[in-house]
């Protein structure tokens, strides 16, 4: 048990008085490649990194759920069986929405909420939220292991990663895809997870940054512009009105023999909003192949075009993202994009571990030469999804078996 795990468990005895049944930890996400097709229902490649939330949980026998979370001193607390109620007169509201989003989820999902015992859940986290680190998935994937196991569900994680999606869509009321769930469900040590948004089918595929001494250097530029909301909805619409005129189901119907008959049919914007999708998705296949056959660091070239491709032809990119995707390719980084939905966030490069320090100060010199405001650089570690960590790995398989 680690540090961490013991600490939160001090805070779940300090908050209910008595021992938690277990603790249970999900991680964050980024993007390695794949913006803008989830929705296209194409391609996304991302891994889960090594920031992680953290629920400790206990049953109780009244049929009550009491969330409460580090970030935030109120608990809130329901009847399971008023949950649905509550979301359907919009009473779910705040922080407290994804944990009871999950509870209500697993409901619609195999759980009998009306038979099932109460539960306190005491949640810590060092997912930095907002950051597009997806905070959101890695809380909603916690209680959704936690509570799965603590009720005796069983439910396999692919079903997990939709209850989050469910419970982010119909409660919080976000209309997000399947992606960031499945990485903090699925993910491994050093590995991404290939997602497949129309089939829902997923790969492990294995990134070999340890044995080949790179790091990925997460540059959150902290910048959002007002029209994030509104530039989404917006290409959005762009990728239906293409499909549409293409005379196909989503843009995942076409691919780059596509091309040259898009450019005749489309206006211009909207011919490139569908190149950027059509090709992107062509990027990720591109990225598991040579992944598979050469390593990561031959995956930069692919990594610059689709910058390239969200900033030129999607035109998401901002003058912030720009400049620190150039600065970390000038100081030796092998690859580097945006990373997100746009107008904001975050870039992350692919960068040799004896470089990392170089690029770093280069960006923070670089921001403060164009006076944009200190980005904020971290690398992140493409780790383990969803456990258990409050019993050994080995006791646990055998207890669950
Ligand atoms: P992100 O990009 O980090 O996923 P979101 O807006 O999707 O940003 O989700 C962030 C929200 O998730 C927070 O505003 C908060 O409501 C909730 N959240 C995330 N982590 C925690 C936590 N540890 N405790 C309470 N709420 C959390
Ligand atoms: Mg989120």
């Amino acid at each position: 048990m680690t540090d961490a795990t013991r600490e939160l468990r001090g805070r779940f005895t300090h908050v209910t008085g008595r021992e938690p049944d277990g603790v249970w930890s999900a991680p964050g996400r980024v993007n390695l490649i794949g913006e803008h097709t989830d929705y296209n229902q194409g391609f996304v490649l991302p891994f889960a990194i090594d920031r992680r939330t953290t629920v400790a949980a206990g049953l109780r026998t009244d049929g009550v759920i009491r969330v409460a979370s580090t970030f935030d001193d109120t608990p809130a607390e329901w009847r399971l069986t008023e949950i649905d109620a509550a979301r359907i007169d919009g009473q779910l509201t705040g922080w407290s929405a994804y944990p009871l989003g999950v509870a209500w989820a697993l409901g619609r999902n195999g759980a009998e909420l009306a038979s099932v015992p109460g539960v306190d859940l005491v949640i810590d986290s060092t997912v930095p939220v907002g950051a597009g680190l997806s905070s959101s998935a890695a809380i909603e994937s916690a209680v959704a292991v936690a509570l799965n196991e603590l009720w005796g569900l069983n439910l396999p994680r692919p079903t997990l990663a939709q209850v989050g999606q469910l419970a982010e869509n119909d409660v919080v009321g976000a209309p997000t895809g399947i992606m960031d769930q499945s990485a903090s469900l699925l993910g491994e040590a050093d590995s991404a997870v290939f997602l497949d948004c129309r089939s829902l089918e997923t790969a492990v595929v294995p990134l070999g940054l340890a044995g080949a001494g790179l790091s990925i250097l997460v540059i959150d530029a902290r910048v959002s512009h007002s029209h994030a909301t509104g530039g989404y909805a917006d290409r959005r619409a762009s990728c239906e009105a293409g499909a549409v005129a293409m005379g196909v189901t989503s843009l995942r119907d076409l691919d780059v023999t596509d091309l040259d008959r898009a450019h005749d049919m489309l206006d211009d914007v909207t011919f490139r909003r569908v190149r950027h999708v059509i090709t992107e998705n062509q990027r990720v296949l591109d990225t598991v192949r040579v992944l598979r056959k050469d390593g990561p660091t031959a995956i930069g070239p692919l990594l610059d075009a689709s910058h390239r491709s969200m900033r030129d032809d999607f035109e998401i990119s901002t003058p912030e993202l720009d400049l620190a995707v150039d600065t970390a390719r000038a100081h030796g980084a092998i690859g580097a994009r945006m990373t997100g939905g746009g107008f904001g966030g975050a870039a992350i490069a692919l960068i040799p571990n004896a470089l990392l320090l170089e690029v770093e100060l280069a960006v923070q010199d670089a921001f403060a030469k164009r006076r944009f405001s200190g980005p904020m650089a971290f690398t992140v570690t493409p780790s383990r999804a969803a456990t258990r960590d409050d019993i050994d790995p080995i006791e646990h398989a055998a207890a669950t078996a």
